[in-house]
């Protein structure tokens, strides 16, 4: 008998496993359909022996010292600041936007100053900023809305940005520094042996079993348990009853090359061209040395696994729905980006799963029988 039946190894799952298993001494079994842990963080040498992020390029940055702190017990780090080129008009220029990037693109030599006179010269009034269109258009003008972000956004989301929320482009600032990091984040790092490793340390622990390959419908009926981690898609668990909610899928091509380097920089967007939205170079994020390289394009998609929830309103109206069955199905806790519905990057999963720990924590400590489910609380990171 498991006190906990967890379903998921990523972030949300596994913080959670560690907790019980460390902090309350409870008994878990920690399961995934996939074939190893890690969710979509998992890392692993390919057959050239270089690190590679199978489910694309993970970086970590945080301002939370609690979940640096947090993690810091299962992995030591390596400091890496991320930077991003995107080729326009056939020209490789930092982004987020900054004073380098107009100055190259169009041949001028603006001070910070004369930039945010020059931007805001351009920049369209919007009364209120709602979609990732007006963030852009409102801050850098139409022209470079369609240079850096409408070709790019339509191609990873499938619609025009027009029909997403502000949220989407928020994530890249305009700068009229010369900052270049794509993060500003107080804590950048990666783990210095990559993130199967800190997620193996995490979860050794003689409380926490692991079954792999295994899918929360095969396991719930046939392994007893009293209560349910659930981080996989909400919409699967409650069997789709209220329809599908849409998650943005990618394929991924990894491709092995036979010289030293393929690019300047970890990452190069490419909103003008091609089916693919980015190439990573992994070496640039894990420091390996090697004589090859390696590298993964990815090409957004409709089918396959679910990796980014989409952020619009009718989305988040659908999920309310099944947030509502969540609060009233007793013995199962929501966690984690698919669980919630949230595009939240690592950082703040760690965070929401910390928190939904302190709430089973006070729970068992007043000893209350298992709690309605509540899905994790945003944590402020
Ligand atoms: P997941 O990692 O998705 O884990 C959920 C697990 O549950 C999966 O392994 C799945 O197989 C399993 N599962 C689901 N349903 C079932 C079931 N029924 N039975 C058994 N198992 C099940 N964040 C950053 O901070 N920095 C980045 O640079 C970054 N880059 C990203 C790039 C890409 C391409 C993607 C897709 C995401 C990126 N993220 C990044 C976000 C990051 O991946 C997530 O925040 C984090 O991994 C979410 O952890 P999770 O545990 O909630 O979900
Ligand atoms: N984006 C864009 N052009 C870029 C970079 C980002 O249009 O060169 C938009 C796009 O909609 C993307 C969003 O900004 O989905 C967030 O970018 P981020 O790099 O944070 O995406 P993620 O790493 O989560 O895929």
């Amino acid at each position: 008998m498991f006190d906990w039946l967890v379903v998921g190894a990523g972030f949300a799952g596994s913080v959670i496993a560690e907790r019980l298993a460390g902090q309350r001494d409870e008994k878990v079994l920690l399961i995934d359909r996939r074939p190893h842990i890690g969710g979509n963080a998992y890392d692993r040498h390919d057959k050239a022996g270089i690190l590679i992020h199978q489910y694309g390029p993970h970086i970590f940055h945080t301002n939370s010292k609690l979940v640096f702190d947090y993690l810091s017990n299962f992995t030591d780090w390596r400091p890496y600041e991320h930077r991003v080129l995107a080729e326009v008009d056939g020209l490789q220029v930092p982004i987020p936007i900054n004073l380098n990037t107009i100055n190259r693109l169009y041949g001028l030599a603006l001070t910070p100053i004369e930039l945010e006179g020059w931007l805001a010269a351009r920049a369209e009034p919007v009364d209120e900023i709602r979609t990732a269109e007006d963030v852009v258009v409102s801050t850098v003008g139409r022209e470079l809305y369609e240079k850096f972000f409408r070709g790019y956004t339509k191609k990873q989301w499938g619609v025009d940005p027009s029909q997403l929320d502000k949220a989407v482009t928020a994530r890249v600032p305009t700068r009229t520094n010369t900052d270049d990091r794509y993060f500003t984040d107080k804590y950048q790092f990666m783990p210095a042996a990559g993130f199967t490793k800190m997620f193996e340390r995490m979860l050794d622990h003689p409380n926490i079993k692991i079954m792999l390959d295994a899918d929360y419908r095969e396991v719930k009926s046939t392994v007893r348990h009293r209560q349910v981690i659930f981080t996989g898609p909400i919409d699967e668990f409650f069997d789709y009853c209220y329809g599908k909610l849409p998650y943005r899928s990618l394929s991924f091509k990894h491709v092995t090359l036979d010289k030293e380097w393929h690019q300047s920089v970890a990452v190069v967007n490419y909103p003008q061209t091609y089916d693919h939205t980015r190439v990573t170079e992994y070496k640039h994020l894990t420091g390996q040395r090697h004589a090859k390289t390696s590298v993964t394009y990815e090409y957004p998609s409709d089918h396959g696994d679910p990796y980014y929830p989409v952020p619009r309103a009718e989305n988040a109206e659908l999920f309310k729905r099944y947030e509502t069955l969540a609060l009233v199905t007793k013995g199962v806790w929501f966690v984690g980006r698919l669980a919630t519905y949230r595009y939240y990057n690592m950082d703040q999963v760690v965070g929401q799963a910390l928190a939904t720990f302190r709430r089973i924590d006070d729970s068992l400590g007043r000893r209350l029988p298992p709690t309605a489910a509540r899905p994790g609380l945003e944590l402020a990171v």
